[in-house]
């Protein structure tokens, strides 16, 4: 008797608001029961928010060490300045990435005066060893691969998907892509060796009976090669994928590395102004932090 394949479960997992600035974000990477899918190890969605002369969503100068910032927005504008001396504006499209390595500060500002809506999503990739104590790197995509599939447009973000290359300079096997979905149903073709989650934008998508809306992550889990996706109402998604990571991170702050010990450095560069992170030309104080709990 041939076994049948076991399709995974679809986990939908609350996510929860925090504070980026004044900018309100729903956080869906980490959450309670999950902590990556692939590299992906941290999922912001900002907004979207209807930006106010009086309330500022500048991002401070931060630092970062172990990741991959993949900025992405939906509308908006924001200005990327960085350690390297990169000062990239940002617009719906684009993509800036951002490989921290062995550490990198950067900003993120309002270049519009506080006008319109910003909305869009903030994403981190753990680096593996073989980068994760690299130099820093930026590049900036002015557009990335477009693809139609069954009733939805999308775009490819980073990785792979759809017979579309995006040209992401990635350190780890992995995927990530918007999807405008139409009434009706739409499949998308997957890489059986990928896991899989779902973050909505806009709308709400029936996957396998379950409903799925912002501010939650649907993990898809891995083995498929294929998923059905339906709407009822035009609805905007993001599909992250990757082959899931086999070591453990320690996450902290703005930081992504394997021990208490690589945190602490990192902390005490930070705060002591060592070179390691170098100096953006922003018009905002560093962001101020209290020590890791284990910190002595
Ligand atoms: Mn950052």
């Amino acid at each position: 008797m041939n076994e049948l394949p076991i399709s995974p479960q679809i986990q939908v997992l609350p996510g929860r608001e925090a504070l980026v600035g004044a900018l309100s974000v729903r956080r869906t990477l980490p959450t309670r029961g999950r902590r990556t899918v692939g590299s992906w190890c941290f999922v912001d969605h900002m907004g979207p928010a209807q930006l106010d002369p009086e309330i500022s969503v500048d991002v401070a100068p931060h630092p970062h060490i172990g990741l991959q910032t993949v900025t992405w927005l939906f509308s908006g504008e924001f200005l990327h300045k960085d350690s390297l001396g990169s000062e990239q504006l940002i617009s719906p499209g684009q993509l800036n990435l951002m490989g921290a390595g062995n550490g990198v500060v950067h900003a993120e500002e309002d270049p519009n005066y506080h006008r319109g809506t910003l909305h869009g999503m903030q994403l981190w990739l753990a680096q593996p060893e073989s980068t994760r104590k690299s130099p820093s790197t930026f590049q900036h995509l002015p557009s990335v691969p477009k693809f139609e599939i069954g009733n939805a447009s999308g775009q490819v973000i980073v990785g792979r998907f759809a017979d579309q290359q995006s040209p992401a300079l990635l350190d780890t096997p992995t995927v990530g892509v918007e999807l405008n979905l139409r009434y009706g149903p739409t499949i998308l073709p997957l890489e059986k060796s990928f896991e899989y989650a779902l973050v909505v934008a806009e709308g709400a998508v029936l996957v396998e009976g379950k409903v799925v809306a912002p501010g939650a992550l649907a993990y898809l889990g891995s083995t498929r090669d294929e998923i059905a996706l339906e709407v009822t109402e035009p609805t905007r998604v993001v599909l992250l994928g990757g082959e899931p990571l086999q070591e453990k991170l320690l996450m902290w702050w703005n930081f992504v590395a394997r021990t208490q010990e690589e945190i602490s450095a990192a902390y005490q560069d930070w705060v002591s102004n060592d070179e390691r992170f170098g100096a953006v030309n922003s018009q905002f104080e560093r962001i101020p932090v209290t020590p890791p709990i284990w910190f002595k």
